[in-house]
């Protein structure tokens, strides 16, 4: 399977059917635990020496595994964790990379409750953010590099303005610092681009959204590029002796780092996180990703299309300001360097009118469902400075333009002239006296 390309591999990675009785679907283990069959099976199972076999579902499960593999095999990772939503994806991973406290660069133009997480929670754990207006500005970023610096995060694809993270430039000054590019590819899917390809280290996934593709479920997904040296005396968490890894009675002791090399950063996010704060991804949950991923090229296809087409009319039109969507911009070396495919299905657009006007379109809407998600295979429509991005600051919202005429749109598999007559038309009755 590693030979094959991305459509072969999103059908049918991480899942052997002679395994599991020959079904054609990946079964659902709706099981808290697993027989352990006599005590020295149960030894080998509980240290991690025989693979295909589980103890109990908060440490792996297999339908959750086979997810695993298969984002693993898309992505080109040596590992990947699923857990139960993207915020625990993201709160996992920067503990995981800076639980001995440090600093973390970041763009301030994040999702809001990523930006609320940096602001005011991570901090009072000793992590603190360096945030900044524009990632790439990459001498500004190198010039905020600090001995306890421990990660440079970005979106690839930025909430909701569709701005493009220069990757390949800030991996460079992350690893000339000795320390990971850290990446949320939410907003792209793997499909459309792939992190690893350009240095990054970690790649994160709110999965709930077009990994998914149908809206049914929250889930979130680390996975590990295997690439990193964790063993420089910056990371001490994956060098230092961990009791659970060793064998106290014959005086073995290990360190993550000891114990599975490449694998070190991914199995410390199991065994330490999921492990013993919980956020596990279910099995049912972990089937509907299983199932969304297998018609990600052609959703994804279709959505970018239609988004593109949707850009352009809103361009044109007198009630609109300004439209938000990288894509627009085909010249742009970012979107030729990073998105031969296309930017992706979401777009956002400020309103030539006060917010009254935001609420009348919102009214007159009918097609598209107003809620706070993104990559469902319907079309959804949201004013993000009120809802998910409310977190934000005002002053943070002004700096990038997200004020709450802002509109995000997530495009959906419908027929793109239907959105744009019911754009149309809502945007007509949007500033009717
Ligand atoms: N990252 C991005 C870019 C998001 O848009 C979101 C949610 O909207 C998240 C992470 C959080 O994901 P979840 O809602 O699955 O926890």
């Amino acid at each position: 399977m590693s030979d094959c390309k991305f459509n072969t591999k999103r059908v049918h990675a991480g899942y052997r059917p002679e395994e599991h009785h020959y079904a054609s679907s990946v079964p659902i283990y709706q099981t808290a635990a697993f027989g352990l069959t006599n005590t020295e099976v149960a030894e080998q199972i509980v240290t991690g020496q025989v693979t295909g076999r589980f103890d109990y579902s908060r440490d792996g499960n297999p339908t959750v595994e086979v997810l695993e593999q298969r984002i693993a095999a898309l992505e080109g990772g040596v590992g990947a964790v699923a857990v139960a939503s993207g915020m625990s994806a993201i709160s996992f991973t920067i503990l995981n990379v800076a639980e001995c406290g440090g600093r973390i660069i970041a763009p301030v133009n994040i999702y809001g409750s990523t930006l609320d997480e940096f602001r005011n929670f991570f901090p009072n754990y000793g992590i603190n953010f360096d945030l900044v207006d524009n990632i790439n500005d990459l001498e500004h970023v190198k010039s905020l590099i600090q001995p306890d610096t421990k990660a440079i995060y970005v979106e690839s694809v930025a909430n909701p303005s569709t701005e493009i993270a220069d990757l390949e430039a800030l991996a460079n000054i992350a690893h000339q610092a000795g320390i990971p590019l850290i990446v949320d590819n939410t907003f792209p899917t793997p499909y459309l681009l792939r992190p690893f390809e350009f240095g990054a280290d970690i790649v994160i996934y709110s999965s709930t959204k077009g990994i998914n593709g149908h809206g049914n479920t929250l889930s979130g997904l680390v996975v590990d590029h295997g690439q990193f040296d964790w063993t420089t005396g910056k990371f001490p968490q994956f060098t230092s002796e961990e009791f659970i890894l060793g064998d106290e009675e014959r005086q073995i002791h290990e360190s993550f780092a000891s114990k599975f090399g490449h694998q070190a950063f991914i199995k410390r996010i199991r065994m330490k996180y999921v492990r013993l704060l919980g956020s596990v991804l279910s099995p049912i949950d972990a089937y509907f990703v299983l199932l969304g991923l297998e018609t990600i090229s052609e959703r994804l296809d279709k959505e970018v299309a239609s988004a593109a087409k949707i850009a352009e009319f809103l361009n044109h039109n007198q009630y609109v300001n300004q439209v938000f969507y990288s894509g627009l911009n085909k010249t742009d070396p970012l979107v030729k360097k990073y998105f031969s495919k296309g930017v992706g299905s979401i777009l956002s657009f400020e309103l030539a009118g006060d917010e009254t006007r935001v609420a009348k379109l919102i009214k007159n809407i009918k097609i598209f469902s107003y809620l706070p998600n993104i990559g469902d295979a319907k079309s959804l429509i949201v004013n993000p400075a009120r809802t998910t991005h409310r977190e934000v600051p005002a002053e943070f919202r002004r700096r990038n333009g997200l004020n709450p005429q802002v509109i995000r749109l997530s495009i959906g598999l419908e027929d793109v002239t239907d959105l744009i007559a019911d754009l149309d038309q809502a945007l007509t009755k949007a500033f009717e006296n």
